[in-house]
């Protein structure tokens, strides 16, 4: 899950600190493995070939658009071009439908390349939680933006997660994808993180935010319910299949639109762009040429969608300042417990390590699926930053997976149990947590990016297309764009340094 950095000179001081104190062999090693991944990515990185198989994506008739439009003729023409096809990309597009519908504008063209499958990103390899923050980690918020925006750090992700929730019962999807309303418990393994949690608590709870369905939990109450011997927090959430969610969110954009024309082209990357002449009288004349293996595409309007992948195509986004890939792994391993016993909670500990959910079963009497993530703390200073394959898996991290939860629930999983699947999958890391939302700026005219949501997306990336799409409306309409309540200033592109 997302892991905040409070005080980024002062991480990173660390993180060099403990580079200085290592042994000299390790030294070497961290250093020579920084370089060649910094090399390999040193023009930005695509995503890679033969990708690790995820729950989510290989189980079957799972993704039913894998490949579509990767044949046949290109769209080389549209109004609005997307670039990538995750949760942010198919929701800017459906967003865009939407507005288009309440507007006076005309119709508009728009197409979705993806570089590999349907959705393949981390969107299809994440691990399932859809957790909008309650009040964790609002103390750091205020002291570094304001108590205004640490209020709206929560809205975001509330209304993200009831946008997602509406979309998927006003169209009675709720059993075909999996959504369950089963909250999230945090675990304390410190008595100081329960008491920043705690202090994150009163001061959420003073600047009015809604905490009245936050339930405490000693180490007694959490251990006889569930058998941790932890203190906890559990707040609402649900979890879902993020996948199907995605799928489902483009046919319905594709087949209830009267006013977008939609198409998508599945392994079909993007791989240069290139200013068009375009006539600054005509709103919808074409600005922009995006180059692909199999052809190329004029655009009024692009958004990069591509979250881990954004410096490929736009290298300001490189570096520690911009978005930096890194690699998060996943194992689907089946509990020694019944459904009834885990419950329908998803979990997380020391919020930024370990995160995990029993998958929805037929029978309460089954032993469920467990969706578990995190170990990057484990593999030294890098945490995976930089690591742009999906392909591959870190060891380190497949060890500790398979020891985590029968060390946490003793008895509930076998300690001996193979996981039945497990893989890796990318995400995008800013500076402060933030993602980039917005214009593109100069030289970049018609261009817009919603990227970089760490490992806590699926409460932010379907908000961050939403408010893409408006951008996109208002300058359509010559008006000016102004920010929703809902959205951090801090999230937007011209608010940062
Ligand atoms: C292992 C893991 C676990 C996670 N667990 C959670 C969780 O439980 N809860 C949570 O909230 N968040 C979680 N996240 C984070 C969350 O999944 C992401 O933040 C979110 O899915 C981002 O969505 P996106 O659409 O912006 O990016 P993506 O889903 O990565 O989509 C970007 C797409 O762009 C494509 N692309 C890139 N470059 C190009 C190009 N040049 N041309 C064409 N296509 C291109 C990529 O192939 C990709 O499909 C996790 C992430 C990972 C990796």
């Amino acid at each position: 899950m997302m892991l905040f950095k409070k005080y980024h000179a002062f991480a990173l001081s660390i993180v060099w600190a403990q580079i200085a104190c290592s042994s000299r062999f390790e030294d070497q090693k961290i250093l020579s493995q920084s370089l060649r991944q910094t090399e390999f990515c040193s023009s930005g990185c695509l995503p890679v070939a033969n990708s690790t198989k995820s729950f989510w994506i290989d189980s079957p008739n799972a993704n039913p658009l894998a490949t579509e439009g990767s044949g046949g003729t290109l769209t080389t023409d549209a109004d609005v071009c997307i670039i990538g096809s995750g949760m942010t990309g198919v929701s800017t597009a459906h967003h865009l439908s939407e507005l288009l519908e309440r507007s006076s504008a005309p119709p508009l063209k728009a197409v979705i390349f993806e570089a590999r499958d349907f959705c393949s990103g981390a969107t299809g390899r994440n691990g399932g939680h859809l957790t909008p923050r309650a009040f964790l980690e609002f103390t750091t918020y205020a002291e570094l933006y304001g108590e205004e925006e640490a209020m709206k750090s929560l809205t975001v992700e509330h209304h993200t997660a009831s946008g997602i929730v509406d979309i998927i019962e006003s169209h009675n999807l709720t059993v075909d994808l999996d959504l369950v309303e089963g909250g999230h418990i945090t675990l304390f393994f410190t008595e100081e993180s329960e008491r920043e949690a705690r202090m994150d608590y009163a001061a959420a709870d003073a600047a009015g935010a809604d905490l009245n369905d936050v339930e405490w939990m000693t180490q007694e109450q959490v251990s006889s319910k569930f058998g941790a011997r932890y203190p906890g927090v559990k707040v609402p959430a649900h979890n879902l299949w993020p996948l199907k969610f995605v799928t489902g969110m483009y046919n319905i954009t594709k087949l209830n639109s009267s006013k977008l024309s939609l198409h998508l082209h599945t392994r079909t990357p993007v791989t240069s762009m290139s200013p068009l002449e375009s006539d600054p009288r005509d709103s919808l004349s074409r600005r922009w040429k995006l180059t692909t293996p199999r052809g190329s595409t004029s655009c009024t309007y692009v958004v990069h969608a591509t979250n881990a992948y954004a410096s490929h195509l736009l290298p300001q986004m490189r570096g520690d300042q911009g978005i930096v890939p890194t690699r998060g792994q996943i194992v689907a391993i089946r509990a020694n417990a019944s459904a009834e016993e885990l419950t329908k909670a998803s979990w997380s500990a020391e919020p930024g390590t370990e995160y995990w959910f029993p998958r929805p079963v037929n029978r309460t009497t089954e032993h469920p699926l467990v969706i578990l993530g995190g170990g990057r703390h484990l593999t030294g200073p890098k945490r995976e930053r930089y690591v742009t394959d999906d392909s591959a898996l870190n060891p380190v991290i497949s060890r500790a997976l398979r020891e985590y939860l029968p060390d946490v629930f003793p008895g509930k999983f076998d300690p001996d149990q193979e996981p039945e699947m497990e893989w890796s999958g990318i995400m995008g890391y800013t500076a402060t947590g933030d993602p980039f939302v917005g214009p593109l700026g100069d030289g970049y005219g018609g261009q817009y990016v919603a990227a970089g949501f760490h490992g806590h997306g699926m409460p932010r990336a379907f908000a961050c297309g939403e408010a893409v799409a408006q951008m996109i409306m208002s300058n359509l309409s010559g008006e000016t764009w102004s920010p929703p309540d809902w959205l951090p200033r801090r999230y937007l592109t011209w608010e940062k340094t």
